[in-house]
Order: structure tokens, then C-alpha cells, then sequence
């Protein structure tokens, strides 16, 4: 099914994410209707239409479907039950299947596993004995995380030794989670990759991340070419991952590489943090494909339009030097309308495009 322009896409979730997603189907002719509990989320701001509501009310989902022609999403934490309430009414991408597997640590891995992926040595935890079990198989140091809710670096404990494990389980809310061995990882990278509804998929140049404090601070594309061992498995599981879950839309992988290999961490079945870069850096960007994927539309090219491009996100006070990053010509701001800049808070991002050569004024 191809919807035309003038149509209306539903978006569960309003933060920037949905915000982003708004502007690119804008651009297409597509009219936006965003969801969330939030009184002014950031993606109402550029939508035609906002509905508050929350998370697990059914009636309210069910209503919100029958105003769109068809529906995404781009939170993670809605439970099964109000998104098939949603689903019961309107198609929705990308599957339910997929969000139903990225909300559970375990899950995810086992799945990542059956399709040939290499997660790190991991245990569920659901009290303190099983952690102490866990501890023992998994081993030290080790990364305790919650199963379902966590994001950037949230629901998670280091544990260096055997006397921080009673620190680590009440640091996760004694919450039913997985152990998993620390990982001394080269670099991280994400494979991001868009899938249309007849099967096509389109895959971007796999960005390196940085990560601080569990939260991502910075993207850049292309990878240093030690990593493209890595990156051609990372590749290889995430299409296996497309392919399996008849997915449609963006879908992003998330990898440690360690010495040419690519060890799974997590899956994100929606538009990626590491992959703002693409709004400029790509021919097309992982918006642009998204909401073309969920509206039947063929899929637009995904190679760089500069030898370089970095993303840097912009968390907490970091906002306040707009002015200050404007200076810098190759710089595009990138702000989501916040109006609390608390610590740790994704307030905007900066994509910095290095020039063609001979075109550096
Ligand atoms: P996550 O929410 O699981 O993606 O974790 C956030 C960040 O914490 C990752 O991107 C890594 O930088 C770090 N991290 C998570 N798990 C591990 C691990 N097993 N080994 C080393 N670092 C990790």
C-alpha cells in the first residue's frame, strides 16, 4: 500500500525523535499526528496534530489509530498490550515483534544468538542468589542491567568485585535483570539500516559512537577501516534481523568490536541517535527513509555527501553554546526545543560536515 501525500502518519512518542520524524514526512506532504503523555513534547511543536494520553490506555491508542493512516513509533517503553489496541486498527511499523524483543535484554540477546549474532557471556538475574550465580558463570568485572526500561546508561551497575554486588542489585531497584561480562571493546559502532515495505533494504555507512556516562556523546562516519571486519558482520546479523522479523523501517544494531569481530549489544527498532548524522551527511536521511519505508514509498540513497561527518549531541548546559557553535561554517544545529536543560538530557546535536577538498571556504 502507497499512501499519498496528504495523508495522516500516526507517531507514538513525542521527543525528538518523533520531532525529526515530523519534519522529514512534512517534507514529503505528509501530515503528522503525535501521541504521548507529555503536556508540550517536542514533536507536537512541528506536528499538525497532538494527542496526550498515556502510555497504557488502550481506548485512547485505539482512538489516536483510527485518526491516522497508519502508524510508528519512536518509544520504546509501550507495553504490548495498548499497541495492539493500536495495531487493531491501523498498520503499524515497524513490527510489534520487534519492539516486543528490544524490550527485554535477555530476549534480544537469545535472539540475537539464534541468528548466528555473538552477544557477550550473559545470565538473567531475578534476586540475589541468582545474582551471586550469575557472577559465578558470567564472571568479573560485569555490567548488571535491568531486562526492560533502561536507557542511555539508566538500569545499569558495574560490578568490579564480588563485595559490589549488594551495591549493584539495589542500584538496578532489585529489578529482574541480566548480568553480562564487561566487554574491552576497540570502538563501538551501530549498523543503521532501512527496510522498505517490498523487501528493499538500503543500509547507511556504518558511524563509530562514543559513548560517556552510558549516554551517547558522539557519532562519526566513515569508521576507521580497522573496524570493517567488524562492521561487515555487524552488517551481515542486522539484515538477518530485517529479514527474519519482515521488518519495515529503520532499524538500528549496536556492536562493540573487539580485534575484527562485532559482539551484539542491543537493537533499537526505530530511527537512532546514531544516526542524526544523516539529516546532512547522507544522501538521504534515516527520517526521510523511515517514513518512506511505513508509506510504501521506494527508498532513498544512504551514501556520505562530505568525506567526514560527526555528530556531537548536546546534553544538559552543552545547549547553551549555540552562538558559540554557529561560528564554525560546517556546523548544523540541531535544537529539540526543551525547555529544562537537567543533566544528562538530550537537549540538541551538532553534525559537523568536513568540506570536499578545494571547496574549504
Ligand atoms: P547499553 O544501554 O546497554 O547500550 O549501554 C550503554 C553503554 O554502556 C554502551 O554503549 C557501552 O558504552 C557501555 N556498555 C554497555 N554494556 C557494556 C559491556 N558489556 N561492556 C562494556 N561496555 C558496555
Amino acid at each position: 500500500m502507497t499512501l499519498p501525500p496528504g495523508s495522516t502518519i500516526g507517531i507514538v512518542g513525542g521527543g525528538q525523535l518523533g520531532r525529526m520524524l515530523a519534519m522529514a514526512a512534512a517534507q514529503l506532504g505528509y501530515k503528522c499526528h503525535i501521541y504521548a503523555p507529555d503536556e508540550a513534547p517536542p514533536a507536537a511543536e512541528v506536528a499538525a496534530r497532538f494527542t496526550r494520553g498515556a502510555w497504557q490506555d488502550e481506548a485512547a491508542l485505539a482512538d489516536f489509530g483510527r485518526s491516522v493512516d497508519v502508524a510508528t513509533y519512536e518509544f520504546e517503553n509501550i507495553a504490548a498490550g495498548p499497541l495492539a489496541a493500536l495495531a487493531a486498527e491501523v498498520p503499524l511499523h515497524p513490527p510489534r515483534r520487534a519492539l516486543e524483543l528490544s524490550q527485554d535484554r535477555a530476549g534480544e540477546k537469545r535472539f540475537a544468538a539464534e541468528l548466528g549474532g555473538r552477544p557477550p557471556p550473559f545470565a538473567t538475574v531475578d534476586d540475589e542468589a541468582g545474582l551471586q550465580a550469575a557472577l559465578a558463570t558470567v564472571g568479573i568485572p560485569s555490567i548488571l542491567k535491568t531486562r526492560r526500561f533502561g536507557y542511555d546508561g539508566k538500569g545499569q551497575a558495574r560490578i568490579a568485585s564480588r563485595s559490589e554486588a549488594e551495591r549493584a542489585w539495589a542500584e538496578v531497584g532489585r529489578a529482574p535483570s541480566i548480568l553480562e561480562a564487561f566487554v574491552a571493546f576497540d570502538a563501538e559502532f551501530s549498523i543503521l539500516l532501512c527496510r522498505g515495505a517490498d523487501g528493499d533494504i538500503v543500509t547507511w555507512p556504518a558511524p563509530c559512537n562514543v559513548h560517556r556516562g552510558g549516554i551517547l556523546a558522539r557519532s562519526s562516519v566513515p569508521a576507521e577501516p580497522p573496524l570493517g571486519a567488524a562492521i561487515a558482520e555487524g552488517e551481515k546479523l542486522a539484515l538477518k534481523v530485517a529479514e527474519s522479523l519482515d521488518y519495515v523501517g529503520v532499524l538500528a544494531v549496536e556492536f562493540f568490536a573487539v580485534g575484527g569481530k562485532a559482539w551484539f549489544n542491543e537493537m533499537a527498532p526505530r530511527v537512532h541517535n546514531s544516526g542524526h548524522w544523516t539529516i546532512e551527511g547522507a544522501l538521504t536521511s534515516q527520517f526521510e527513509n523511515h517514513v518512506r519505508a511505513i508509506a510504501g514509498l521506494p527508498l532513498g540513497a544512504t551514501g556520505l555527501t562530505a568525506p567526514r561527518v560527526e555528530m556531537v549531541n548536546l546534553i544538559g548546559g552543552d545547549s547553551q553554546q549555540w552562538r558559540e557553535i554557529l561560528a564554525d561554517r560546517t556546523a548544523h544545529l540541531h535544537l529539540y526545543g526543551k525547555d529544562e536543560a537537567r543533566p544528562g538530557r538530550k537537549m540538541g546535536h551538532v553534525t559537523r560536515l568536513s568540506p570536499l577538498p578545494g571547496r574549504e571556504g
